[in-house]
């Protein structure tokens, strides 16, 4: 008898996890289904550069792609107020790095949590801003697993529009693409080639020479190792793939394998 009643307690509890899944999928497939609303357009037309260059028809598989990270990921403010330009400038950095791989959603990341400002490891947020010592985005690796920690006004200063040479966005979600082999060491498995590891690492040596060097316009932050270097140069490539190609046509060609990007951007 006792056994009768396990059982049943059992595919009752079956069943209903059952029925919230089926809930869940068919509420983000009616989200997904939706147009976004035209603010939403308006927001990415004039300020994030990435989507304003790309043509009519990817414009609709990016927007999709934001609705999707948006319906499936929890975005907070810590501290301060969050509105729909921020959700989209965290949506669009990592839509950006991985706009080639439709399929991708970042499984391992279930929050994106916003502060005020630059914080230290333990997330005290300073007084301070914008010295190399302060940091301003955190994969959590070592601290919390599946939560990204962006500060508010780097995320803000990185979706103006314009093309420049750091996002702290994309930053970080390069280092989560670099992290899903296991590791964040600056190669990432998931997206590289096994060929093309070797090569892979002898250009960064090459091109760190130069930044040591003041022959390279790269940000010296990407001396710290070879992950912050592929965050740092991906950066780079996704705000102004024009310069970068000029200036860099060698990293250039490795990124475009490694992201996957076919045309010329
Ligand atoms: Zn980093």
């Amino acid at each position: 008898m006792g056994q009768l009643i396990s059982l049943i307690i059992f595919i009752t509890i079956l069943f209903g996890i059952m029925v919230v899944f089926l809930y869940k999928r068919k509420l983000l497939k009616k989200r997904l289904s939706q147009k976004i609303p035209e603010l939403w357009r308006e927001i990415l037309v004039k300020k994030v550069l990435f989507y304003q260059q790309l043509y009519d028809q990817d414009k609709r598989l990016f927007e999709k792609r934001i609705q999707r990270f948006l319906a499936t990921k929890k975005i907070e403010g810590i501290d301060t107020e969050i509105d729909d330009s921020i959700r989209l400038f965290v949506a669009s950095s990592a839509v950006i790095p991985t706009f080639a791989f439709p399929e991708y959603n970042y499984p391992g990341v279930h929050s994106v949590l916003i502060y005020p400002g630059s914080f230290d490891e333990q997330f005290q947020t300073q007084q301070f801003e914008g010295s190399k010592e302060n940091i301003i985005g955190i994969v959590g690796n070592r601290f919390q697993n599946g939560v990204v920690i962006l500060s508010k006004p780097d995320l803000i200063a990185a979706f103006d529009g314009l093309p420049h040479k750091s996002n702290v966005g994309v930053h970080e979600f390069v280092h989560l693409l670099d992290k899903e082999d296991g590791v964040i060491d600056g190669i990432p498995e998931l997206l590289m080639q096994h060929k093309y590891v070797g090569p892979w690492l002898h250009e960064i040596k090459k091109e760190m020479r130069k930044i040591e060097t003041g022959k390279s316009d790269i940000n010296p932050y990407a001396l710290t190792n070879n992950a912050e270097f592929l965050a740092v140069v991906s950066e780079y490539f996704f705000d102004s793939p024009k310069k970068f190609k000029t200036k860099h046509p060698e990293l250039y060609e490795f990124l475009s394998t490694i992201f996957n990007i076919k045309k010329n951007i």
